[in-house]
């Protein structure tokens, strides 16, 4: 077996929309897991106020004392902020509600674009081994979204299979286009991945036509179907990987994540 693991340090991947209820946090989680599940060591860190990336894997409120907000706000020491999971190889920087404020809090701040990335590259970080950290986004192209742009190296763009999905996108790649210019010339698009797909629905159908025509290669081969295992799955705080290991939705995330895994295979020879 190919040794997967990132010698030169993580590979830091945004999960970005603008777009609330995507599945950019379900993606995330699943991600994740799947990931993990080939050996590699994780960090989720959890950009959305919303907080739903930890409560899917199971930071409960009262564990979220130490969290994003602290690590770009406070310059929380890695160690205080990085919660494990249940799972092996799997740990998340939690978010709660006070991470709203800190859009406003950070206006006068010289350096509020690159908090994140600053946070990420400090020599404490090292010591963590992480293969690579995914950062969900909150559904918003607010300071937090660019945080976590300027600390990518890429961006993963869930595009929900419905109507107006490929609408946004265009603000999204704008956003990208000026965090290239201003702060991070190498961000790259990951890829779009298609999520909630039906396969029975035209609707669906139509929009993977459309996005193929548009974007090409950039969109994953592999689609997310809508399956309610996955939607069932953090209500029991767990990824889809483990609720239930054999349906279509942990099977998708295992394709997304050979995808992902061999598409840097690839690029970074
Ligand atoms: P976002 O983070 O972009 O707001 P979420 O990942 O929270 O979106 O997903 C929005 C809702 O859709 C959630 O209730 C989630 O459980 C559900 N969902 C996401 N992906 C799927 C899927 N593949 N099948 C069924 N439900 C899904
Ligand atoms: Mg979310």
């Amino acid at each position: 077996m190919h040794d997967l693991s990132r010698p030169d340090g993580p590979k830091i991947v945004a999960v970005a929309n603008q777009k609330g209820g995507v599945g950019k946090t379900t993606t995330t989680i699943n991600l994740a897991a799947a990931l993990v599940e080939h050996g590699l060591r994780v960090l989720v860190v959890d950009l959305d106020p919303q907080g739903n990336a930890s409560t899917g894997l199971g930071i409960e409120r009262s564990d979220r004392s130490q969290t994003s907000y602290e690590l770009l706000v406070d310059d929380a020491a890695p160690e205080d902020v990085i919660h494990s999971t249940g799972f092996e190889g799997l740990s998340i920087i939690p978010a709660t509600v006070d991470l709203s404020s800190a859009d406003i809090e950070l206006v006068s701040n010289e350096k509020r674009s690159f908090l994140l990335h600053d946070a990420l590259r400090q020599t404490a970080m090292d010591a963590f081994g992480w293969d690579y950290i995914l950062v969900d986004c909150p559904p918003s192209l607010n300071l937090l979204t660019v945080n976590a742009m300027v600390a990518a190296h890429s961006i993963l763009v869930p595009l929900q299979s419905e109507f107006f999905a490929l609408e946004g996108l265009s603000q999204l790649m704008l956003t990208v286009r000026e965090v290239r210019q201003t702060a991070n010339p190498k961000l790259r698009i990951e890829g779009i991945v298609l999520t909630m797909f039906d396969r029975r629905n035209n609707l669906s159908q139509q929009v993977e036509a459309d996005a193929r025509d548009n974007l090409g290669d950039l969109v994953f081969e592999t689609k997310i179907p809508r399956n309610v295992r996955v939607s069932e799955a953090p209500s029991f705080a767990l990824p889809v990987l483990s609720y239930d290991s054999n349906s279509q939705g942990a099977q998708a995330y295992r394709d997304l994540a050979n995808e992902l895994i061999s598409k840097n295979n690839r690029t970074s020879t």
